[in-house]
């Protein structure tokens, strides 16, 4: 934690504005491929929390009651303003987080679906419509706004996630505090300058910065009405408790293990590009990056030259090298946790086939990096393979039929994306069936969903029932109503104290 006071100080921002807060408690916020501190980040009190809900509160009645017309205007130039700054967000996320601003600019690109898939709001909360359910009785639906939403955010998409979110929320005519990871805050702020300058009415769009101080008070606090959450497993699953325990509909996602299944009939040179794009691309820092590799039979012989082959020609540097593909860690700690796990991958008799630890890189010394590391022969028992490593490492593990790759698949605890690589249809449709996972590739290394499908996984990697954005993002984000209404002046039915069917 830092003290000094000369470094840049990133806000909060609420009711329309950056707020610096009266905070005593800072974090340090850094240039990753220096390992360098760039900026602090107050840590928001349980009061500054309140001044936030206070004032997305106070902004919910106007919200709610905006048309949808209105809504959608104002969606429609936030979806414009976020591609005209698409690079200064790119510029934003990659000096914080590390990785290359042309990785970072995916982050908008899949973000932007979901704020398009927000303007759709008239289509998608369209009711239903019985007539006649009973004489001159007729009986419709409605999806109703929440209230005050929350946000809790990892630092790994410090763009993208926000945007699963609040758009949805917003669309349906709810307010919203987001509260993104203290590792790169940045990006939340930017969001929020781009949302007023859409039209975005005061106080329904808020930011507090901060730590498990702040989510605590968001979670407790009486005016919140809803918590999404993305991050690890152990707080996803706490935040979904203390969530539920306070009354509040919660969705939290948490990590995962993705396994990619290698079958002996796959294109060997389309398998190992997708494990290499999906097990290194921002260093491995990804929800749904592949990191452990399951070959069945034969093809692990031939699998590990092709990815040694691509592994020696990845370049990895600082987001300012215009030849980077990966970039450091976001912090010493990972960075550490990392070379630890490596270290006992190698303790435990793992083959390491490829040596991250041994890179350097010139000026930058003291950066959090660790090269992309590879290691064969992995068996399911093994530390490297039971933990989201959440960096650069492949693990290959070798089994010999598809059945006994399921297996593992099925004990895994973690349940977000699982991908299989084959030429076989009928093999492609039995692994959709019995995999144990939310979202699931055939031929594709990271099945993530389009923003008009919904994002979620299974067991220890979703805690709720609710996937995020997408349809289920609607339904997480509103409330059901149903209507029965009789309007005829001709058919009053007098009293009848019987229990009312509609046999009449
Ligand atoms: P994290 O769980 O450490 O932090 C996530 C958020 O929770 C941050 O805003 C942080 O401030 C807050 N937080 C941290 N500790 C807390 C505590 N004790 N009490 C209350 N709040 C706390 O996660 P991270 O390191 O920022 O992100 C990486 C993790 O997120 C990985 O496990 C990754 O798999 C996961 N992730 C999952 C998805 C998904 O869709 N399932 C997407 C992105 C990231």
């Amino acid at each position: 934690m830092s003290t000094t006071a000369e470094l840049r100080t990133i806000t909060h921002w609420i009711a329309g504005k950056p707020v610096e807060g009266e905070s005593k408690r800072f974090g340090d916020v850094y240039d990753p491929a220096l390992g360098s501190v760039a900026a602090r980040v107050p840590f928001a009190s349980p009061d500054e929390v309140d001044r936030a809900v206070a004032a997305a509160k106070a902004a919910f009645p106007a919200w709610s009651q905006s048309s949808l017309a209105k809504r959608t205007e104002i969606l429609y130039a936030f979806r414009d303003g976020l591609k005209r700054r698409a690079e200064a967000f790119a510029a934003l996320v990659a000096s914080e987080h590390g990785k290359p601003p042309s990785d970072a600019g995916g982050e908008i690109a899949r973000g932007l679906e979901v704020v398009e898939l927000a303007c759709s709001v008239p289509l998608m909360l369209k009711g239903e419509f019985t007539e006649q359910v009973s004489r001159n009785v007729d009986v419709h639906s409605v999806r109703q706004p929440l209230g005050v939403c929350v946000g809790i955010t990892p630092f790994n998409f410090p763009a993208m996630v926000p945007l699963w979110m609040f758009p949805v929320a917003l669309a349906c005519g709810n307010t919203f505090v987001l509260k993104p990871s203290e590792r790169d805050p940045s990006a939340s702020i930017l969001l929020a300058q781009v949302l007023q300058e859409a039209g975005l009415p005061d106080g329904v769009f808020n930011v507090v910065q901060g730590d498990k101080v702040a989510v605590d008070a968001l979670i407790d606090h009486p005016d919140v009405a809803a918590v999404s959450f993305v991050g690890s497993t152990p707080i996803a699953r706490y935040i979904y408790a203390r969530g539920a325990a306070a009354g509040k509909r919660t969705q939290a996602l948490g990590g995962a293990k993705n396994h990619l299944v290698a079958m002996p009939d796959a294109d060997l040179g389309a398998v190992a590009d997708a494990l290499i794009s999906s097990a290194f691309g921002s260093t491995g820092q990804r929800c749904m990056a592949i990191s452990a590799a399951v070959a069945v039979g034969e093809i692990a012989d031939r699998l590990i030259p092709a990815l040694r082959e691509r592994m020696a020609k990845l370049h990895v540097g600082p987001a300012s090298d215009p030849k980077a593909e990966l970039g450091p860690l976001v912090s010493r700690a990972a960075q550490e946790r990392v070379v630890g796990l490596i270290e006992q991958g190698v303790r435990e008799g793992a083959t390491l086939a490829v040596d991250g630890r041994t890179l350097r890189i010139a000026g930058y010394e003291q950066g959090f990096f660790v090269g992309p590391t590879l290691f064969d022969h992995v068996k399911p028992e093994m530390e490297i393979y039971r933990q989201e490593i959440f960096g650069p490492v492949l693990v290959v593990l070798r089994v010999d039929s598809l059945d006994e790759a399921l297996a593992l698949l099925e004990r895994n605890p973690y349940g977000n994306g699982a991908s299989i690589f084959t030429s076989d249809g009928a093999v492609a449709r039995y692994f959709e069936r019995n995999a144990s996972a939310g979202m699931v590739g055939i031929n594709v290394p990271i099945p993530v969903p389009v923003g008009s499908y919904s994002f979620g996984g299974w067991k220890g990697s979703l805690f709720g029932d609710q996937h995020i954005y997408g349809p289920e993002g609607y339904r997480f984000y509103t409330r059901a109503k149903v209507v029965t209404s009789r309007w005829s002046e001709i058919d009053h039915p007098g009293i009848n104290l019987r229990f009312p069917g509609g046999h009449t």
